[in-house]
């Protein structure tokens, strides 16, 4: 039947339960998204922007709005901030003067639908969240279901074009890749791994963990084989029965224990955290990432030189404190790691081993960071300890590292030229 040009257009999409219930705090938000960071800024926006002839808006996007050489339409330029890092549209009164004087229609699509991340997923709509906006990540954390999926009608868009681009992962028409299935059905397997009843948040990122390895253990596997020497059939079966395993309670059980009695040592990874935390520390830090870290630089004495003061401080808060905080509060960690799965769609990276293997050790890398850091905050607070502190600890770690693709790429790099940058590092740092 041909489309009704007249009908209205509103697609259903697939998102957390907790961005249903989402709505920006405006000034009451403890730290505004209009601070901190670089505004990306797309063509059409830039554009209207530039069309602005009224003061006193003109003057300030002479001053603020900034041509980037970048030929990407999605990336047109960008907003230079204040010295004090605040964007230089945001009013006295901490709102946008842009919003004000123009309407929301004028923002660009950065922050007009900021926080949320939309995806196309073979033609299916998801939408997602950052965790940088306190907001999101407070809904997301503190209720143990926030994560159950929710199909929601998008009535803001007036057609297919108004849509922001996003993320697409789709395999055109025709018979779907190996790669394509193989990466979908993996990316849902990690994330149910974290639904398994009397598993912890770190339980099913080691197991996911071993999931991995084992897909790009057959990959590399299939890649030494002769070309064209296992039919599409045969690959498809080899990676259902590879699936299937992990779906298996008992099988995933003795797993664990395997992996809970490998060799981890003592030392390597909280000097490993220990030096990311340092890094992260010598940065310029929004407000409340200073505050969080500065209870974990006080907590584990990490300014002072000796690493075995910080490590002993550290095994001491992680017994008196860690085991009790998880029995209570595991799901905010587990809603952290499932909210990153979905928002990075890990298995898009399926038949591009080291993709895949630096997709995963950048997840574990920032879940061992986030309990360092809440354990770096329980030893200086003790039982004061709070959720909302762990909230601002997601938040605060949201911006400071995942709004920075070069952090992260620049850890793995370090970790690349000291030998160590592979799953086996993801074990212990999950240990
Ligand atoms: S960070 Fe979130 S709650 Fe805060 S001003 Fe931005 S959208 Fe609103």
């Amino acid at each position: 039947m041909p489309e009704d040009p007249m009908a209205k257009f509103s697609p259903t999409a697939q998102m957390p339960r907790y961005l249903q219930a989402f709505q920006c705090v405006g000034p009451a938000c403890p730290e505004t998204c209009c601070s901190g960071w670089r505004v990306t800024i797309d063509k059409a926006t830039f554009k209207k922007m530039k069309a602005i002839g009224d003061e006193p808006l003109r003057r300030r996007i002479a001053i603020h709005l900034v041509k980037d050489d970048d030929s990407n339409p999605a990336a047109w330029g960008h907003l230079q901030m204040e010295d004090n890092g605040d964007c230089g549209f945001l009013d006295a009164d901490r709102l946008c003067s842009i919003q004000k004087q123009l309407g929301a229609n004028a923002l660009s699509d950065t922050c007009n639908h900021y926080p949320r991340q939309f995806q196309q997923v073979d033609g299916e709509h998801r939408v997602q969240a950052t965790l940088s906006c306190p907001e999101a990540a407070r809904l997301a954390l503190t209720d143990a279901e926030a994560m159950a999926p929710v199909a929601v009608t998008l009535e803001q868009f007036a057609n297919a074009s108004e849509l922001p681009p996003g993320m697409r992962w789709n395999d055109g028409a025709g018979t779907p890749k190996v790669s394509h299935l193989g990466g979908r059905v993996l990316h849902d397997l990690l994330v149910s791994l974290f639904d398994a009843p009397g598993l912890g948040a770190f339980d099913a990122l080691a197991l996911g963990l071993m999931l991995v390895r084992r897909v790009n253990g057959y990959v590399q596997e299939l890649a030494a084989r002769p070309e064209g020497s296992t039919p599409r059939e045969q690959r498809l079966q080899d990676l259902s029965e590879l699936f299937s395993r992990f779906m298996d309670a008992a099988h995933n059980t003795q797993l664990l224990e395997v992996v809970r009695g490998l060799e981890a040592g003592t030392r390597f990874a909280p000097d490993m955290l220990r030096t990311v935390t340092r890094m992260i520390w010598q940065r310029r830090l929004t407000a409340s990432a200073r505050t969080m870290l500065g209870d974990v630089v006080a907590g584990l004495r990490l300014d002072e030189a000796d690493e075995q003061v910080a490590r002993e401080r550290w095994a001491e808060a992680r017994r008196l404190h860690w085991d009790d905080w998880a029995r209570g509060h595991g799901h905010m960690l587990r809603n952290y790691l499932v909210n990153s799965l979905q928002s990075s769609l890990i298995g898009r990276h399926f038949g591009t081993p080291q993709a895949l293997e630096d997709a995963y050790l950048d997840l574990v890398i920032r879940a061992a960071l986030v309990r360092y850091w809440l354990i770096g905050q329980m030893a200086l607070h003790g039982d004061a300890f709070t959720p909302e502190m762990a909230v601002r600890t997601v938040y605060a770690l949201s911006r400071s590292i995942e709004h920075d693709r070069r952090f992260m790429a620049g850890v793995l790099q370090t970790m690349d030229e000291q030998g160590i940058r592979s799953l086996a590092t993801g074990v212990v740092l999950i240990q």
